[in-house]
């Protein structure tokens, strides 16, 4: 069965930062699109067993599938291009293979042997890439390799492919994205860097089957003719990747480059249909043409790097769309907010959403947005963070418990108003040890949650150790603050509303992993809803 799933790998050369994950979402959906069944996975290189450990600043978001794997923030992307979930098995690290093999070395499996990098961590490599392939849900794995060729941690990935290539034949081939850059001065576009882009794969053992070349300018005829006899490979795979305006622009630039054509005769799939993207350019076509205008603010504190919200802004991207209104998102640094500049900073915006996070750093900037957010009935989403930060917040200022805080920020608080769960307390390790993936959620009827979702059973993600601490639950309920999201297995608050608000909700969840172009969020449709009602 395994023999007819097919093997997709995009390596990237020339530098870093091209869009691998874009190429490949953007391949997939094309694919998909045509009716065939695809996921995609990504190998990192560096030696973290996965990203969760990792300070956004160094790598982004980290983005939480539905089996609770804390991944790269390009699943984020496979999953809002495709709508089809991911897990752990699509995105395995350098760490997490070597961890496999040492973990079977020490139980004996190769008794008598030396544990080597070939074959060992190539074959556990291969043992991953074919998982997704052998689950049978997917005719097409395309699998994104981090990094760039010629690195050496990614090395033993390379002499994966390299000999899955060998072994599988026409079921299996490499895209090689690279870039051809422009030089002002000569005013021409050079193609040198990919030649030895391509050579340098050449040397590990690769002949990629196309390259996807991306540039500021149109390449001619005659350059990608040029590329393709210096790399060995045919003109009409030579592919064009012009930088676009937005990043769902991609699939449809590759559509008109025949990306997908190319792929499925490299593979002898059939075509099948043409591409089926009406709804997509449904979506483009509202993106480009809101009939409305609001700013709201995202409040964070690694707002220096925006792909630390990644997920957050894509959904507010959808959610805007599904709205026709073009959503201009001010990015302001929860360290720089205090109470003499929150009118100037916060005074014009007509919708807040507070950012998840951890630790100390920037809180009480947040504290001070959220009260300005109650106070004025500026519609408000908090976040994980953003929703406990309201807790806080409301303890303080309404219930008059001056020092209420999260025992995250302050062990000693007299008011430990988010708490770790009980089970937490026990665990010193910090790899994959929060609360992570899918959890049921029931929502009281009659409540704005309700409402939003329309339904009373919800499953979200979540990752945080710390939660709403039921103890006060009375007191909150008692002056405005409901929680009407409650996870019945353990009495957790999911949650909170105010009553006399027109749209302040906070949500203990990460719902923004789970928006996609096809399937707008309704937390952020309906927040944006309330803030452009809000700006009338
Ligand atoms: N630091 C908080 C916790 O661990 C919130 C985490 C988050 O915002 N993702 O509970």
């Amino acid at each position: 069965m395994s023999s007819n799933i097919k093997y997709i790998f995009v390596t990237g050369g020339v530098t870093s930062s091209l869009g691998k994950g874009i190429i490949s979402a953007s391949l997939a959906k094309l694919l998909q699109s045509r009716g065939y069944t695809v996921t995609i996975q990504k190998l990192d290189p560096y030696i973290n067993v996965d990203p969760g450990t990792l300070n956004p600043y160094e790598h982004g978001e980290c983005y939480v599938t539905n089996d609770g794997a804390e991944t790269d923030l390009d699943l984020g992307h496979y999953e809002r291009f495709l709508n089809v979930p991911t897990s752990q098995a699509n995105n395995i690290t350098t760490g997490r293979i070597y961890q496999t093999v040492i973990t079977k070395e020490r139980e004996g499996a190769y008794l008598g042997k030396t544990v080597q990098v070939i074959p060992h961590i190539t074959d556990e490599i291969k043992r991953c890439v074919k998982l997704l392939g052998e689950t049978g849900e997917f005719e097409i794995v395309i699998t994104e390799i981090g990094g760039t060729v010629g690195d050496i941690e990614s090395l033993p990935y390379i002499e994966a492919v390299r000999q899955m290539k060998w072994e599988m034949g026409h079921n299996c081939m490499v895209i090689h994205l690279t870039l051809i850059p422009y030089l002002t001065a000569a005013g021409e576009l050079k193609t040198k860097p990919t030649q030895h882009s391509v050579k340098m794969l050449l040397e590990y053992g690769i002949q990629p089957d196309v390259l996807v070349c991306r540039t500021e300018h149109h390449l001619s005829k005659e350059i990608k003719r040029k590329i393709a006899l210096f790399c060995n490979v045919q003109t009409n795979a030579v592919i064009e990747s012009m930088d676009a305006a937005s990043i769902y622009d991609v699939p449809l630039l590759m559509m008109q480059e025949q990306l997908d054509k190319v792929v499925l005769q490299k593979l002898k799939l059939p075509l099948k249909q043409d591409p089926d993207m009406e709804q997509w350019k449904e979506f483009l076509g509202k993106l480009k043409n809101p009939t409305t205008y609001i700013t709201i603010g995202l409040i964070g504190k690694y707002i220096e790097l925006k792909d630390a919200y990644k997920s957050i802004a894509e959904a507010i991207i959808h959610a805007g769309v599904a709205n026709e209104c073009k959503v201009n998102v001010k990015w302001i640094h929860s360290e720089k907010i205090n109470d003499e500049n929150v009118q100037e900073l916060l005074g014009t915006l007509k919708g807040i959403i507070v950012a998840p996070g951890f630790g100390d750093r920037g809180i009480e900037g947040k504290i001070t947005a959220i009260k300005f957010a109650r106070e004025n009935k500026i519609p408000f989403l908090g976040i994980c963070l953003g929703m406990q930060c309201a807790v806080i917040e409301f303890a303080r200022n309404v219930l008059g418990f001056k020092d209420a805080h999260s025992t995250e920020m302050n062990a000693a608080t007299k008011h430990p108003v988010i708490d770790f769960m009980e089970e937490q307390k026990k665990i010193t390790a910090k790899g994959g040890t929060m609360r992570l993936g899918l959890y049921p959620c029931k929502i009281t009827k009659g409540s704005k949650a309700f409402s939003i979702y329309g339904k009373g059973n919800i499953n979200e993600r979540h990752r945080h150790r710390y939660e709403f601490n039921n103890k006060f639950l009375n007191d909150f309920e008692a002056n405005g603050m409901l929680a009407t999201g409650i996870n019945t297995d353990t009495d957790l608050v999911e949650i909170v509303e105010l009553k006399n608000h027109p749209w302040f909700v906070g949500v203990q969840y990460h719902p923004e992993y789970k928006s996609t172009v096809l399937k707008p969020h309704p937390l952020f449709v309906k927040f944006i809803k309330a803030a452009m009602d809000y700006s009338k």
